[in-house]
Order: C-alpha cells, then structure tokens, then sequence
C-alpha cells in the first residue's frame, strides 16, 4: 500500500502549510504535488486516498494534482545512471538496478479561498 503512505506524507505537507498561512483560509480548492517514490505507485489511488484521508481536515474537498517524479537509479551492469522507466537501465536494458530512495514530497502550489474572498469567478 505505497500510494496510502504518500497520500498521508503529502496530506501531512499540506496540512503544515496550511498551518501556515496567517490569517487561516476559508478552505483548500486544490494543492499541486510533486512526490517522489521509490515504488511504483498509481496517481489516481494516491489522489483518491488523499481524498478520503483528507475528510474531517482543513484539506477536505481540496484537489490533488498529483505528478510523479521519475524514479533514478544506477545499473549495477553497466553503470548507466538516471530516470527508470518500467524498472530496466536505460541504456543496456538490465533489471539488475540500485533504486535511489526518493520519497520527497514537493509542494508546488496550493491554491485557497481566502477569508476576505475575493469573489473568484
Ligand atoms: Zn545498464
């Protein structure tokens, strides 16, 4: 279940910003999100974990726009070094490859209806 520890990291993120911002915002309209991860994990379950983890927090209702940061990886064949795609070296094709851990979470942007709301569309 990788995709619900990075949907609580990146609802923990959000939340601490939120804390942030002074005075407090009506509520969360959408949060972007670049994760890193060193497993494979589906958007679309971090994004609908998010959301369920989310209710009863200052995040709930918000949208996740999720982006995932490619996997790096070194080829212990042949000592290619960068961007796995489908776990295999991108230069001799091995399966033999020492993941780098990346599991950051990155916020890129949140987006809040203000207190003061200034009307929106
Ligand atoms: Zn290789």
């Amino acid at each position: 279940m990788h995709e619900t520890s990075l949907s609580q990291s990146i609802l923990r993120a959000v939340l601490a910003e939120l804390q942030r911002i002074d005075p407090p915002p009506l509520r969360l309209k959408r949060v972007r999100v670049v994760a890193g991860s060193d497993h494979p994990v589906v958007p679309d379950h971090v994004i609908s974990a998010y959301a369920t983890e989310a209710q009863g927090t200052p995040a709930e209702g918000s949208v996740l726009e999720l982006s995932i940061a490619p996997m790096l990886g070194r080829c212990t064949a042949c000592g290619w070094r960068g961007e796995i795609a489908d776990f295999a070296c991108g230069s001799c094709g091995s399966l033999d490859l020492e993941l780098e851990r990346r599991d950051a979470v990155r916020l890129q942007e949140l987006e809040v209806e203000e207190a003061d709301g200034e009307g929106g569309r």
